[in-house]
């Protein structure tokens, strides 16, 4: 059976509404406060789980987060591998204004206060039966790196969502070989071009573009970004899913070499709230990953994932919040009917 280990961060997130946002020197009151469970690491685990995949999550919290943690088991997350540690649990501070202005600061907290390198015990104790592996960057690098390159070396399929963007430096550094699947937006696509993929003498143009695709600029971009990049030979075994909110998503597989596109969900009412929904369509791609074990997908199922992914990204954006507005699969599902 197929499991996914999330080795990644969990943030609480604490949320002050006003007016407008604090300036140097000023006190200023908030109209309303909330607190919500956060991280990518978290936010990930979370969508794997609503989507019907066996997933574990292996981080840390303070004890100010143990009701953070009790939650992610309430959504189904295995969290016997998430440590309670003497550090405070990462914190966002988010201002946000009626206009959806925001400012926010990051404490990384407890999710940098494991030792950078698991023990070799540590490892196969939470490797024990993974067959997927997610990563976002939210922890130490060092500590991305060495879950990378061991779960390859034991035949794990791979996944990445480098987000908040890796340094160039670590980008140029980074064991692509070691990686199955990158899960970008629109702005990471063009960073990593512009960071690995510059060598390329063969850029492709244009008129592949295919015909039945909509004439959208947002997707053109994306199109020529992950041509060029799929042509730079900087990826030559990973497959790239870019999101694009709201025109949808497009993936370059590189066996068969091949790219789809498909547009976002059909909404049932407004967009409420973008936040997360980048996280759950990331969930809900690798629990359809797992479908398939460590085999080649086909056009087909290949288009099918990325359906249901998109319909459950659409429907996070209904709803306010981002670990509590992930979908089950089965209100998705029965969306897509
Ligand atoms: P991120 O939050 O990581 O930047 P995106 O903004 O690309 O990610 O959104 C991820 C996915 O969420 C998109 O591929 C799309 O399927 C869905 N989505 C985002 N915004 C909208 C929207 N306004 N309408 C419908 N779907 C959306």
């Amino acid at each position: 059976m197929s499991r996914c280990l999330v080795r990644g961060s969990l943030n609480i997130d604490e949320f002050f509404h006003v007016n407008d946002v604090v300036r140097p020197g000023q006190t200023i009151s908030s109209t309303k406060f909330e607190r919500r469970g956060g991280g990518k690491g978290a936010n990930q685990a979370a969508a794997v789980a609503r989507a019907g995949g066996a997933v574990s999550l292996v981080g840390a919290v303070g004890d100010d987060g143990e009701w953070l943690v009790r939650d992610l088991e309430g959504y189904g997350v295995s969290v016997t591998n998430v440590s309670v540690v003497k550090e405070v649990t990462g914190r966002a501070i988010i201002q946000l204004t009626p206009e959806g202005e925001n400012c926010i600061i990051l404490h990384k907290g407890a999710n940098y206060a494991l030792p950078d390198l698991p023990t070799q015990g540590e490892f196969e104790r939470h490797l024990t039966g993974t067959s997927h592996l997610l990563l976002q960057n939210e922890i130490p690098w060092a500590t991305t790196l060495a879950y990378l390159e061991y779960a390859h070396a034991r035949g794990v399929v791979t996944v990445f969502n480098p987000s908040p963007m890796p340094a160039d430096v670590q980008l140029h550094s980074f064991p692509w070989t070691s990686l199955s699947w990158l899960i970008v937006n629109q702005g990471e696509a063009e960073s990593l071009l512009r960071v690995i993929g510059s060598d390329s003498t063969n850029q492709g143009t244009e008129a592949e573009y295919h015909d039945d695709w909509p004439n959208d600029d947002a997707l053109r971009g994306a199109f020529l970004t992950l041509n060029k990049l799929s042509r730079s030979g900087a990826l030559p075994s990973t497959a790239v899913v870019c999101t694009l909110g709201a025109t949808g998503v497009l993936a370059s597989m590189q066996t068969p070499k091949e790219m789809f596109y498909l547009p976002a969900a059909t909404l049932q009412g407004n967009v409420r709230d973008t936040t997360g929904a980048g996280d759950c369509f990331t969930g809900y791609f690798v629990a359809g990953l797992m479908r398939f074990g460590n085999r080649q997908l086909s056009k087909d199922e290949m288009i099918e994932l990325l359906r249901l992914s998109v319909q459950a990204a659409g429907m996070c954006v209904e709803r306010n919040g981002a670990m509590e507005s992930i979908p089950e699969r089965i209100v998705v599902e029965a969306r897509l009917l």
